[in-house]
């Protein structure tokens, strides 16, 4: 069994400590042992950063612009073969996981460009003959702890900007998915980035997390996750004072009006709910329907949803891969119990499929009847489980929607212009989809949410620079 070191100052480094990496498809197929690092193998990962942090802050657009574009260039090449790990490691399909490698590609050659265009501003003070210069500096530098639902792309979006301004980065991956992780480091290890610039340190949470949260040579923290994690994250490091980002859950409307194109409501609504298995902070689950398309619009999305293919991520018929993990798709389960109880009617699937290989496949639920109250509306389940409120009009479609702690995503299919500009203007969402799925996000535009589903400034695109500087005004008096 091949095993898999974390990269600290860079060289590879054993752990004393391996955790085997398994396909979610097919749980005879490990797919290798990664390391899983000790407090103080961390310790020297984020010493390495420290120390590589000054010159690198030193180094010059186009290194950077070098650097990145070499990495975005190879994940092109690689696609197809790194979106098949993907795929095997973390259940997506292979158009999926292709598609992600893409993305991942994207956002380096992005933040490549956006590495030549850092820029500042000079203008004139209110004193005579002084000028006032507004420049930005690397923090340092950022830790970063990712999620297991999208191993490269997330990864990606944190590493590209710190190094384009000038950071070293201490990055921590999810336990369930380090291949993905692990490749995208091997190539930035092959760039032509100085040691200790950017480091990979796989290992658990609250050991390697922990360490990363907690140390002051860390100036920002990066995280997307669970929403307990993440209030556990932003307490430890705001009060150190270090920078914090958070990307938490959510629980995504969309919202379906008598008017909306039918065809073009249910694929929204599939697509958004039920691929890449539902395990997307903006996957849509609470499909909000005026009275006049209700009955409509249910029976074609029970067909389709029943029409949906489980199986084998690397299969290509396959529409839905497996659930991650065992505890995953448990506590999936466990909330088609909990809304049964409470009262809400399961149209289709709901329960876990055997398949010829031994995996954690589950068949995509559809809930009707069901109320804003029940658990189901109100706490994300991470699934490929969705449910359909009925309402009489747009205005309590516009309630129903807002009502929730959570406001990444919103989604509205309609015809009607004028719902359409209200529902952008009071949606309390970050991100509010007009005829488009809730998930699918550009890579060149700001990702993130309002009220419990984000915290700290917008990550990608332009604005990520926000995080990843620090802003210095300077006053010049030519004497
Ligand atoms: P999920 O349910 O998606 O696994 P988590 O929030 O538990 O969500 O995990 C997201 C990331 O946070 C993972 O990389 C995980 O290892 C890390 N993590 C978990 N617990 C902690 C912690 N106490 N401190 C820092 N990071 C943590």
């Amino acid at each position: 069994m091949t095993k898999f070191d974390n990269y600290i100052n860079g060289e590879w480094i054993s752990a004393d400590h391996y955790v085997k990496n398994i396909n979610p498809s097919d749980i005879s197929d490990i797919i290798g042992e990664y390391a899983s690092a000790n407090a103080a193998q961390t310790e020297r990962a984020i010493n390495s950063a420290y120390s590589a942090s000054q010159s690198w802050g030193d180094s010059t657009p186009q290194e950077r612009f070098n650097i990145l574009d070499f990495v975005a260039n190879e994940l092109f090449s690689r696609a197809d073969e790194l979106g098949d790990l993907l795929a095997r490691e973390e259940g997506k399909t292979l158009p999926e996981g292709k598609g992600e490698v893409m993305r991942a590609g994207q956002v380096f050659k992005f933040f490549a460009g956006e590495a030549l265009r850092l820029n500042g501003e000079i203008l004139a003070s209110v004193r005579p003959e002084v000028d006032v210069e507004v420049t930005r500096e690397a923090v340092g530098v950022i830790g970063m702890i990712t999620p297991w639902n999208f191993p490269i792309a997330i990864p990606a979006w944190k590493i590209a900007p710190a190094l384009a301004y000038g950071n070293a980065v201490v990055f921590k991956p999810a336990e369930l998915v380090p291949a993905s992780a692990w490749s995208l480091i091997e190539i930035l290890s092959r760039s032509g980035l100085p040691k200790g610039v950017v480091n990979l340190i796989m290992g658990a949470g609250r050991i390697v997390g922990e360490a990363i949260v907690t140390s002051d040579k860390v100036g920002a923290v990066s995280f997307t996750g669970s929403v307990a994690t993440g209030e556990n994250i932003r307490s430890k490091a705001a009060s150190r004072g270090a920078k914090v980002q958070l990307e938490m859950g959510g629980k995504n409307p969309l919202v379906i009006l008598d008017d909306a194109d039918i065809d073009v409501a249910v694929n929204c609504a599939v697509q958004g709910a039920f691929y890449s298995t539902g395990q997307r902070c903006t996957a849509s689950s609470r499909f909000i329907v005026t009275a006049g398309i209700y009955d409509e619009f249910v029976q074609k999305l029970t067909a389709a949803t029943k029409a949906l293919k489980v199986g084998d991520a690397r299969d290509s018929s396959t529409q839905i891969g497996p659930v991650i993990d065992e505890k995953q798709l448990q506590s999936d389960l466990d909330y088609i119990d909990i809304a049964v109880k409470e009262g809400a009617k399961l149209v289709c699937g709901g329960q876990r499929l055997d398949l010829d290989k031994k995996g954690f496949y589950m068949q995509p639920a559809l809930f009707i009847d069901t109320s804003p109250h029940m658990r189901i509306n109100k706490e994300e389940v991470f699934g490929p489980v969705a449910s359909v409120l009925k309402v009489s009009d747009y205005d309590e479609a516009l309630k129903t929607a807002n009502d929730t702690e959570f406001g990444l995503s919103a989604g509205i299919c309609t015809s009607s212009l004028k719902y359409a500009r209200d529902f952008k203007k009071k949606s309390q969402a970050g991100m509010v989809m007009v005829n488009l799925p809730t998930a699918g996000v550009d890579y060149h535009v700001p990702f993130g949410g309002r009220k419990g589903s984000s915290y700290g400034s917008r990550e990608q695109g332009s604005y990520a620079r926000e995080f990843y500087t620090i802003v210095k005004t300077c006053y010049i008096w030519a004497i």
